[in-house]
Order: C-alpha cells, then structure tokens, then sequence
C-alpha cells in the first residue's frame, strides 16, 4: 500500500488485483483502469475469450494482466480463483473487484419464473458471497486490502419488475455493511458501489417478454447510462479515500435520500410511476 501525501492510501497505484466479470462493461472498465494507475489484473470472466480481450486492453493502458475463467456462482472455481492469484502475485491480492453479474427483469413476483429468481441470487449474491467468503480471511490474514462489491441502486430503488435483480443487490449492500463492520481496524477496507444506469452490455440476452418494459429499459439505458470508465474511476478514488458507500449518479443520489427520508411515500410513487410509464 503506497502513502498519499494528502491523507488516505493509494491502494489503487500499482495494485495487485482480481476483478471478477471482467470480460465485458463496469469489470473491463475496472480492470482497465487499474492496469492504466500500474497495477497487476487477474480478470476473471465465465467467458474466457471476453476475459482475454480484456488482458489486451489493460496492456495497452500500461498494466500487465492475466486471464482466468471463472464462473462466481461456484464455489470451488472461486477457490481456484484465489490460488490462481496467489501463485501470479505471490501473495494474496491488494484489490478484490466483485462485479460479475447479469440482469433480469420484466415480470412482476408471481409471474416471474423461480427459474429466473435462482439464476440472478446465483450469481449476483451468491457470486459475491463467494468472493467475500474466499478473499476477506487472506486479506485479513495480510493485514492490508480492500474488497469492491459491485450492487446497484437498485438495492434501495425498489423498482418495479425487478424483483430478484433488487433482492439481490439488497443482500449484496447488507453484505458488504456487515463486512466493513467486522474487518473495521484490521486494515481492510470495502467499498460498495450503488450505481443507477451504465451504459454496459447487460440487457443484452435478457429475455424481457414484455416489449414496453424492454423498450424503456433499453431507452434509458442509452440515455441516462453513465460510460463504464467513469464509474470505474470514481469508485477507485474512492477505495482510495476509504469510502464505504459509492453512490456515483446524481439520480442516484436523489433515490437513496429520498427513499431514507420518506420511504413509504418513495415506495407508492415508484409503483405509480411505473404504471404510468406503461
Ligand atoms: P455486462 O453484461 O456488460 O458484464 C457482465 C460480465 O459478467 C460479463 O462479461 C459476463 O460474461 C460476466 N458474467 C456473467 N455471469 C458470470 C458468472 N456466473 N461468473 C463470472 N462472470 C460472469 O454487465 P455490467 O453492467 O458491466 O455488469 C457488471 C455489474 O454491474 C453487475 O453486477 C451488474 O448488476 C452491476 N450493475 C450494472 C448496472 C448497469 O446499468 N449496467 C447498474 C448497476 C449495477
């Protein structure tokens, strides 16, 4: 961990990192950007060929990367993940990134499939239940690192129709709270990030039956999403700061107060504006 001259760490400059779905979106931008401040990347994808393209891309920024397959959703191929990093890094790694997930949407509780429901808590809690699991006891064995779990504002948002996707990135929050509590003066830090749109391949093959609700999923996407770089670096500046909390949207914002404030009146007008929205 490098010194910043003016208060905090730079534990981003020349970090030795994992970044989980690096194969595409928010990961690619985060392992990108970690290679461009000097760092070491394992990223890890379930698609390899998506996770190779990525090592390219942080070479060109001037880090030095190395690819891994790695489905979250299983346990022992995160396991294989931390073996893996240990043997390139010869230690465990500073910066842990657990981002990979997919999106799913559409239907309302009831209609929804259980199917649908399983997939989603399977990668994107279980996927950074396991990253959490398998990573925070070497880093705080090392006595130093940080751990990056990616949620979504979609953790407070209460959004309609999307119910497994906010169920999942709610226990992602809790999850990360409850890390940061117990790893709070071990020297490891986490940081969870609450973005709204970023403008990322993650509605592509998601099977949305409902042509108004793709439609507008995909409108706003396009045009409020964020470009992936800039979440990724706001977030890594604020690892360095040792911020807890990362809510980079200005929309964002607006939702996490105003749920916090008055959240029964939130909940009604987000279920209202749904149904006008149709
Ligand atoms: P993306 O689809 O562009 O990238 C996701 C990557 O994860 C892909 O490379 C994919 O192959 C990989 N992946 C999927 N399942 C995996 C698994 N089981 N194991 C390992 N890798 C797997 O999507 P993105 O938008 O970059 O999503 C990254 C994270 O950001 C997700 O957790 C998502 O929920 C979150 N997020 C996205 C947005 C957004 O608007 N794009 C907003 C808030 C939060």
């Amino acid at each position: 961990m490098r010194l910043n001259p003016f208060g905090g760490s730079r534990r981003t400059q020349q970090a030795d990192a994992v970044v989980t779905g690096a194969g595409s979106g928010i990961g690619r931008a985060f392992a990108i950007e970690l290679g461009r401040r000097g760092g070491r990347v394992i990223c890890s994808d379930i698609d390899g060929h998506r996770a190779r393209e990525t090592v390219e891309m942080v070479g060109a920024a001037g880090g030095k990367a190395f690819d891994a397959i790695c489905d979250v959703s299983r346990i022992n191929e995160v396991g294989n993940l931390a073996d893996t990093a240990e043997e390139w890094f010869g230690k465990p790694p500073d910066i842990v990134v657990n981002n990979a997930g997919i999106g799913r949407g559409g239907m309302v509780i009831g209609d929804a499939p259980l199917t649908e429901w399983h997939q989603v808590l399977d990668v994107n809690l279980w996927g950074v239940v396991h990253g959490c699991h398998v990573f925070a006891p070497l880093l705080r064995e090392a006595g130093h690192g940080h751990l990056v779990n990616v949620a979504s504002a979609a953790a407070f948002a209460a959004g309609p129709r999307m119910a497994a996707y906010n169920v999942s990135k709610a226990g992602v929050l809790a999850l990360s709270e409850t890390l940061a509590a117990e790893l709070s003066g071990t020297g490891v830090g986490v940081t969870v990030l609450c973005p709204t749109g970023v403008k990322t391949n993650i509605l592509e093959d998601v099977p949305i039956p409902d042509e108004t609700v793709a439609r507008w999923g995909d409108r706003l996407l396009r045009w409020t999403g964020r470009p992936p770089a800039t979440i990724a670096r706001i977030t890594l500046d604020a690892v360095d700061r040792g911020q807890l909390y990362v809510v980079p949207q200005v929309e964002a914002k607006l939702i996490w107060q105003s749920k916090r404030l008055l959240p029964e009146p939130y909940t009604r007008a987000a279920g209202l504006l749904e149904r006008l929205a149709r």
